[in-house]
C-alpha cells in the first residue's frame, strides 16, 4: 500500500452524470444539491452540461443551475459539452473548465452525437482552441474506453489513439470513462499501462461506473498504478442508459471510505458526504445503491 497515492481527487459527477440518467429533477433540488456537496471538502464538480433541451431534458436547465449555484472558492466547477455549439454555451456562460466528449467506440458516439469518432475529435480540437482562448482548461473524456453497448470490446490500440489526437490537439487532461460499466481491473492495468506509456506526463482522471461490481476494485488496480483522479457520484446516482434497472457511477462515499482507511486523502468529510447522499436518495425518490449509505461508516456502533 505505500506506493499508492498519498492523496487523490475526487470529481463529484452525480449532478451530471447521475441526474442525467435519473427522471427529470426540479431546478431547486439540483441547486441544493450541489451547494451542499460543494460544502463536503470535495475538490471538483461537474455540475451540468451543455447538451440539446431536445436530446436530454434532464439538463435543459444547464445554465440556470450554473448562474444559481454558490460556488464554493475550493471548488473547481465543470461542465461536460457534446459538440461546438454545447462548448459555446458552457464559454458563454463562464465554465473556466469544460469537459468535451467523445466515444471510442464510432457506433456509440453515432448514436451520441450523430457522427462518426474522427468528426467529433475535428470539432474537439476547435473546442480546445476556443477553450484555451477564452481561458478555460478542456478535458477530453474518452467514453467507452473499455468497451460499448453496440460493438463489444473496443481495442485498447483504438482508445490510446483516440486519446492520442486529443492529446495532440492541445487536451489538457484526458479521462477514460466506462460507460457501462465493462471495466475489470485487468483491463484497467491493460488500458491505464498502453495510454502511460505513449503519454505518461498527461494529467489522466478515470470514471468508473459499478454496472457490474466491479467498480471500486478498478479504482484500487488504478490507485496501484499512479491514477490520482477519479469520478464518483454521490449515492451511486445515475443508471445506465443501456441497462434498465442498472448501477450508475462507483458512489464517491463508498470511494471515499475505501481509499481514506487506506491512507489516501480525498479532502472529503466522509459523514458530510453520507448525509449529502441521504439528500440525493430523497430528491430522485428512490433508495441508492451506496452500500455506505446503508451501513454508515465501519466505526459507527449502536448502543449495547
Ligand atoms: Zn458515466
Amino acid at each position: 500500500m505505500s506506493d499508492l497515492p498519498g492523496q487523490i481527487s475526487v470529481r463529484e459527477v452525480g449532478p451530471r452524470d447521475g441526474l442525467q440518467n435519473e427522471d427529470p429533477v426540479p431546478t431547486d433540488a439540483k441547486i441544493e444539491l450541489i451547494n451542499r456537496l460543494s460544502a463536503t471538502g470535495v475538490g471538483r464538480i461537474e455540475a451540468v452540461s451543455f447538451v440539446r433541451p431536445e436530446a436530454i431534458p434532464q439538463m435543459a436547465d444547464a445554465a440556470e443551475v450554473w448562474q444559481r449555484i454558490s460556488k464554493a472558492p475550493s471548488v473547481r466547477y465543470s461542465a461536460l459539452v457534446p459538440n461546438l455549439r454545447g462548448a459555446g454555451r458552457a464559454l458563454d456562460s463562464g465554465l473556466t473548465e469544460i469537459e468535451a466528449v467523445v466515444s471510442a467506440s464510432d457506433t456509440h458516439n453515432r448514436k451520441n452525437v450523430n457522427r462518426g469518432t474522427e468528426e467529433s475529435l475535428d470539432d474537439i480540437a476547435v473546442i480546445i482552441d476556443q477553450a484555451h482562448q477564452r481561458g478555460a482548461t478542456c478535458q477530453v473524456i474518452v467514453s467507452t474506453a473499455w468497451g460499448c453497448p453496440y460493438e463489444g470490446d473496443v481495442p485498447v490500440s483504438r482508445v490510446v489513439r483516440v486519446a492520442g489526437r486529443a492529446v495532440a490537439d492541445g487536451a489538457d487532461s484526458i479521462s477514460f470513462g466506462d460507460t457501462t460499466g465493462m471495466a475489470t481491473p485487468r483491463r484497467v492495468r491493460e488500458l491505464v499501462g498502453e495510454f502511460r506509456l505513449a503519454y505518461s506526463g498527461v494529467p489522466l482522471n478515470l470514471h468508473f461506473h459499478n454496472t457490474r461490481g466491479t467498480g471500486l476494485a478498478n479504482v484500487l488496480t488504478a490507485l496501484e498504478l499512479g491514477v490520482a483522479d477519479f469520478d464518483a457520484s454521490v449515492g451511486g446516482l445515475g443508471g445506465c442508459p443501456y441497462a434498465p434497472g442498472a448501477t450508475g457511477n462507483i458512489a464517491t462515499e463508498e470511494l471515499v471510505y475505501m481509499v481514506e482507511d487506506m491512507g489516501v486523502a480525498t479532502g472529503i468529510d466522509l459523514a458530510a458526504m453520507i448525509d449529502a447522499a441521504a439528500d440525493a436518495e430523497q430528491i430522485i425518490g428512490r433508495q441508492l445503491p451506496s452500500q455506505v449509505l446503508r451501513a454508515g461508516p465501519r466505526t459507527r456502533t449502536i448502543p449495547a
